[in-house]
């Protein structure tokens, strides 16, 4: 296996993978800031609601509806909680889904949802 030599980096200056580290850091504590409410995916009674919905639901129920077997591996919130702890517990809103489709599928939904919101100025 090949080793890359070593690189000459002036005192002061980090390496890549230190700089990416400190930017996620940087950029979770943001987030943090700007969205508490994401502190509710840590509170155990969300740990015991996944487990739940993976219980009653193990598979993707967007793939199931295309005819695709996929595991599920996120809950998404049919309704967008925004905050809202009743909807964020609310099992009824809750549905399993696999990455790909909470990531692509939902998230561009999600987007497409608050666009028209913001053009029809009720924000
Ligand atoms: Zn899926």
């Amino acid at each position: 296996m090949p080793i890359a030599p070593a690189r000459h980096r002036p005192a002061g200056v980090k390496a890549p993978a230190e700089r990416r580290r400190e930017q996620r850091k940087a950029h979770d504590r943001k987030r943090g800031r700007e969205q508490p409410w994401r502190a509710l995916y840590k509170d155990p009674r969300w740990q015991q609601a996944r487990e739940v919905q993976f219980a009653k639901q193990p598979l993707c129920e967007r793939c199931l509806r295309v005819g695709r077997i996929t595991a599920a591996c996120v809950v998404n919130h049919r309704t967008a909680h925004r905050g809202d702890e009743v909807l964020f517990f609310d099992p009824s809103n809750h549905e399993s889904t696999c990455k790909r489709c909470h990531d692509r599928t939902i998230q561009r939904e999600e987007r497409a949802a608050m666009r028209s919101v913001l053009a029809s100025g009720l924000v």
